[in-house]
């Protein structure tokens, strides 16, 4: 896992072995995304994304003939996969599914080549199935409600991670909402790490009901937000950092710093197009703390002082 900026991700091009085929072949016909256009976006942000991909195990929705065509979200392994993409099994599950990894830029590329359009890893390593190394807090806006609530539903989730230890770091989508994202040391497992997002969101909807609900029943209220902390079970994944979504417009998933979320970002506001300006117009990496702020998660309920 290195560190990088921005700027070092211009400076050294990475290189560029998976030929693909049909590159001229359209994803995103609106946006006029061709899968060569994406393979060229996924090797500019690969310095920056590489940490929140690589060594883990994926999900993948995959969109063969692009957004206009059919899309399935698979957990496992296909028949004709290129072979730069890992076959990796879950030390608890026996059986003949293998899940996916990818270990560096040709396997990314190799997801390219399968059609795959957005990348949702698990927030665990192939190191340390059980114990994460950051938690997700997607925040989905029901209908009626205005972004600047989202934000400030975000700002709220930054504060309330503070409170148990961790550091947040915001992120688009790319669809509808915001994720806070906290790196974690891989110490705890799964079930104690959902229960304390569970906590979180269980007490900032107790706090404003009118404004939270942290159960997906009641999610397409009217007017609310939902805080859905059920990102961070096992086996449970999100969006990556960087990946693109198959939704109209090829928006990604990009990471923010706190500063640049105003009204004027919008979910979906960077996309495969946009994105090579922003990058360059950075100085550094939005996110470059990410790994040096990761945090051992403390108990829900401080039981005992040591
Ligand atoms: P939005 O901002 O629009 O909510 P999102 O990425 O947060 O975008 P959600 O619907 O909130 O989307 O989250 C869905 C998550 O559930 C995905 O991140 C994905 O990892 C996971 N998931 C599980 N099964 C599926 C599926 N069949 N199709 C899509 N996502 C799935
Ligand atoms: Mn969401
Ligand atoms: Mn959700």
């Amino acid at each position: 896992v290195q560190e990088t900026t921005a700027k070092d991700a211009k400076d050294t091009p990475p290189k560029r072995s998976v030929a693909l085929t049909h590159a001229d072949r359209i994803y995103w016909p609106e946006a006029g995304v061709t899968k060569a256009g994406l393979a060229d976006y996924y090797l500019e942000v690969w310095p920056l994304m590489a940490p929140f991909i690589v060594h883990r195990p994926l999900a993948l929705l995959r969109c063969p003939e692009g957004i206009s065509g059919s899309c399935f979200f698979q957990k496992h392994a296909w028949r004709g996969m290129r072979k730069e993409i890992r076959q990796v099994d879950d030390p608890k599950e026996s059986g003949d599914e293998h899940y996916v990894a990818i270990e560096d830029l040709d396997g990314l590329l190799g997801l390219v080549q399968g059609g795959v359009l957005e990348i949702h890893p698990w927030g665990s390593t192939l190191d340390a199935w059980e114990k994460p190394d950051m938690v997700n807090m997607d925040l989905d806006p029901g209908p009626d409600v205005s972004w600047e609530r989202v934000i400030e539903a975000a700002c709220e989730v930054r504060e309330r991670f503070g409170d148990i230890g961790l550091t947040g770091f915001v992120k688009t989508s790319g669809g509808k909402g915001l994720h806070v994202v906290a790196p974690l040391k891989p110490k705890t497992e799964w079930p104690e790490v959902k229960a304390a997002m569970k906590a979180v969101a269980e007490a900032m909807a107790a706090d404003s009901p009118e404004s939270y609900v942290a159960t997906v029943s009641k999610a397409k209220r009217k007017g609310k937000i939902l805080i859905d902390y059920l990102r961070n079970g096992r086996g449970a994944t999100a969006v990556a950092p960087y990946s693109t979504r198959a939704r109209e417009g090829a928006a990604v998933s990009m990471p923010l710093a706190w500063e640049e979320l105003t009204p004027a970002i919008g979910p979906a506001h960077f996309t495969v197009n946009n994105a090579t300006a922003r990058l360059s117009q950075l100085s550094a990496d939005p996110w470059k703390d990410f790994r040096a702020a990761e945090a051992v998660l403390k108990p829900v309920k401080p039981a005992r002082r040591r």
